[in-house]
């Protein structure tokens, strides 16, 4: 296959040693070297998710399973849910727990725009006696708008409330500081194939105590997905059931990354290279979809001119010159592209793509002044670099 620049919101660029590492030779994963390497991988998560009181469990599964893990073992059918979806993946966590018979109420943010705090609040005070929500749905990072929430401020407006809450932050967490403990929130999931830059295959599922209670009063059946078994089988060192071991490799030289490069690099890696992406967007006379104060780190949504197809600008990139960037999701299909910043990507790659990206819209009808957009990026680049620079 010929060289591609991968710039989806996950699966992402993996790197060449955590590769590498996914190919080593099979293991027990019942027996003592597994057993190291799971308890490694939960205690190194922790201040991912910033938690030192939450049990981090790692399942077999996409970031969808997570959360299907997630929701079916904290509510049942029957429970009053409130959920508050920013977009195409705060609708599947909805789905989610409709299929599994739970009453989801829902506050309605206008895409593109973050979850008003104040409106989540307003819902969760106005609902008394029986009406009370039993759980909150809670996106952190919305893949198919580009759009972040303020998590303090969510949690915030939560507190007083004792609803459980879920959070799919599957493409938010690494990529900012996240305060589990402090903010208070009871299930975060994320999955392996995104800010953490691993191959797809693992879903990573922080638990905060007071909930094992609560699934334990819950009456629904459930078995694969079952947390109270992975937190089981975690206290041997195993998982329920056959992990995906090279996977589970691969993850762990993807934190050896991580760990190396330091969370606060990793940060502000993906908030240059997502503004930097912006950047160019703007001097290309396209609108970003996120509105100010919204910008996600790892995903940029862009919105494309009227008569310029966001698929086909997509098909010419990667088929004329290898770079593969995502489009929109749902009723956004075709209006938007989206550009990932998660990876192993170097800036080289992303001033890359842009060049490719600019040629592609030249060539379905957007005016535009050649390199205006390589250039606004190279000066956010530089920018960060040597401050006096530009
Ligand atoms: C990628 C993603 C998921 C999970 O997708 P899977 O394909 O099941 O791994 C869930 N939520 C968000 C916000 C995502 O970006």
């Amino acid at each position: 296959m010929p060289k591609q620049l991968l710039f989806i919101p996950g699966p992402v660029t993996v790197a060449e040693p955590v590769l590498a590492a996914t190919g080593q030779p099979m293991i027990d994963h019942r027996g003592p070297e597994f057993k190291a390497l799971l308890a490694q991988l939960s205690q190194r998560m922790k201040p991912v998710f910033g938690t030192t009181r939450a049990e981090v469990l790692v399942l077999g599964a996409s970031g969808t399973g997570g959360l299907e893990a997630a929701v079916t073992s904290v509510f049942g059918p029957g429970d009053r849910l409130l959920a508050c979806p920013i977009g195409v993946f705060g609708e599947r966590l909805i789905a989610i727990a409709r299929t599994w018979g739970c009453a989801v109420d829902v506050v309605e943010t206008t895409w593109g725009h973050a979850l008003g705090p104040a409106a989540l609040r307003a819902r969760l005070d106005a609902a008394t006696g029986d009406e009370r929500y039993t759980g909150v749905l809670l996106t952190h990072n919305e893949t198919s708008t580009g759009t972040q929430n303020d998590m303090a401020a969510v949690a915030a407006a939560l507190r007083g409330h004792d609803a459980y809450t879920i959070v799919d932050s599957v493409s938010g967490l690494g990529a900012s500081e996240f305060r589990m403990d402090e903010w208070g929130f009871d299930v975060v999931v994320t999955a392996s194939q995104k800010v953490l830059a691993a191959p797809p295959g693992l879903a990573i599922v922080a638990v905060a105590p007071r909930v094992w209670e609560r699934m334990d009063a819950n009456p629904a059946p459930r078995f694969y997905f079952d947390l109270r078994k992975a937190r089981d089988f975690a206290a041997l060192g195993q998982t329920p059931w056959t992990p995906p071991v090279s996977i589970v490799f691969g993850f762990d030289a993807a934190l050896d990354a991580y760990e190396r490069e330091g969370a606060q690099s990793v940060y502000d890696r993906h908030e240059r290279y997502a503004r930097a992406i912006r950047a160019c967007a703007a001097a290309l006379g396209l609108e970003v979809y996120s509105s100010e104060g919204a910008h996600s780190l790892t995903v940029v949504a862009i919105r494309l001119p009227n008569g310029v197809d966001g698929d086909a600008v997509r098909r010419t990139l990667r088929e004329q010159r290898g770079v593969v960037i995502g489009g929109g999701q749902g009723r956004l299909k075709g209006e938007l592209i989206r550009i990932g910043t998660m990876g192993d990507l170097t800036q080289t790659d992303v001033l890359g793509a842009l060049g490719a990206l600019e040629i592609a819209l030249l060539e379905h009808g957007h005016q535009l002044s050649v390199g205006t957009g390589v250039q606004a990026a190279l000066k956010v680049f530089l920018a960060a670099e040597e401050p006096a620079a530009v």
